[in-house]
């Protein structure tokens, strides 16, 4: 059954948000997670106390849904969003919302709200937002006793209109992880206090902040919400190696294509600062961009210029993007369990 469309003009969506009909809530309470529903009311109604509100116990994901070239809505790898909540919630001691419970409430939301996925072609998508949060009031600091989980969703549009124009970075003299801290989870913290540093890279005509390992500060790690990948002159293709890196889904399925379907070579390990200006491409990965390219990287003054250039996306980046963008949109076989089919 495919649902009458809303009257959006898909092409000229940003990224932002949209109310829809409908949202999934589920609440835990006396060390068990209620059968959860779906409803229209989008407000969230706390305490003044509530643990998200004073300590910051809250973690998120981000996936998407769109419309294939067959006409079937589906989502990409819910079940990796899922595995990695499961991961953020341990290390903020929030309960595990169940995997299979994850992806069945990504699939209601995206089937009660299905006017909203954007139509084959219009390079817009339905953007899934899972989040959790401590909603008891907590003045000691510890956990909270009860949580609600929850998914909406939004219509957004193409990310790249125009084209793909390579971005601009400068190396951050602000850490967005701690050695042994938050750095590979999905926590609302991790986000906070990047918007400092992102302020001051935008006011300075900057695109986004390349971070260092916080230890040494000699390695590559990530932006505030996109890892890297790297392509050497000779087209193998490189992602940093490190423990405080949030390990994003684009980012591993990219490294899949890469290898398995480009038959490039393809290594994790550590990228150092100082051998920047060896590599061909660089490429920042997510859900919302896929992969964006990177065309410069500024290091106080010093600017290391990708070959690859300012004026279009490399070929290598260009080929895994059109790879992996054929695979999620259905003219690509995907790898088996790549591609949930919602209907
Ligand atoms: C979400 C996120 C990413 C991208 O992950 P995807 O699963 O590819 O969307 C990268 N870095 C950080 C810090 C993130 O929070």
């Amino acid at each position: 059954m495919s649902a009458e469309k809303k009257e959006i003009d898909w092409g000229s969506l940003g990224f932002g948000y949209i109310q829809t009909e409908k949202r999934y809530v589920s609440n835990y309470k006396e060390g068990a997670w209620d059968g959860g529903c779906l409803t229209e009311d989008a407000n969230v109604v706390l305490n003044e106390c509530a643990g998200v509100l004073q300590y910051a116990q809250t973690i998120f994901e981000g996936l998407k849904a769109y419309t294939t070239e067959d006409g079937h809505i589906v989502a990409f790898r819910p079940d990796l969003n899922a595995e990695r909540m499961e991961a953020s919630a341990r290390r903020l001691e929030m309960p595990v919302f169940p995997r299979e419970r994850f992806v069945d409430a990504v699939t209601s939301v995206v089937r009660a709200n299905a006017a909203y996925v954007p139509p084959y072609g219009s390079g817009a998508t339905l953007y899934l937002r899972p989040y959790m949060f401590g909603s008891d009031s907590v003045i000691g600091v510890k956990p909270s006793q009860e949580y609600q989980f929850r998914i909406f969703c939004t219509p957004v549009g193409p990310y790249f209109k125009g084209g793909a124009k390579p971005l601009t970075l400068c190396v951050s003299d602000f850490d967005r992880a701690a050695p042994h801290g938050t750095g590979s989870i999905k926590a609302g913290l991790n986000y906070a206090m990047s918007l400092h540093a992102i302020v001051g890279a935008h006011k300075a005509g900057f695109d986004e902040n390349m971070y260092l390992d916080p230890g040494t500060r000699t390695r590559v790690e990530e932006t505030g919400g996109a890892n890297f990948l790297f392509v050497t002159k000779d087209g193998g293709v490189v992602t940093p190696k490190s423990d405080s890196i949030l390990p994003s889904i684009t980012r591993r399925s990219l490294l899949h294509v890469a290898k398995e379907y480009l038959g490039l070579e393809v290594s994790e390990r550590e990228v150092y600062l100082d051998e920047l200006g060896d590599f061909a491409e660089c490429g920042l990965c997510g859900t919302a961009a896929v992969i964006s390219p990177v065309g410069k990287i500024v290091d106080h003054g010093r600017e290391i210029c990708l070959s690859s250039g300012m004026a279009e996306m490399g070929p290598v980046t260009k080929k895994l993007y059109d790879t992996l963008t054929g695979i999620q949109m259905g003219r690509i076989q995907a790898p088996e369990g790549w591609i949930h089919v919602i209907e």
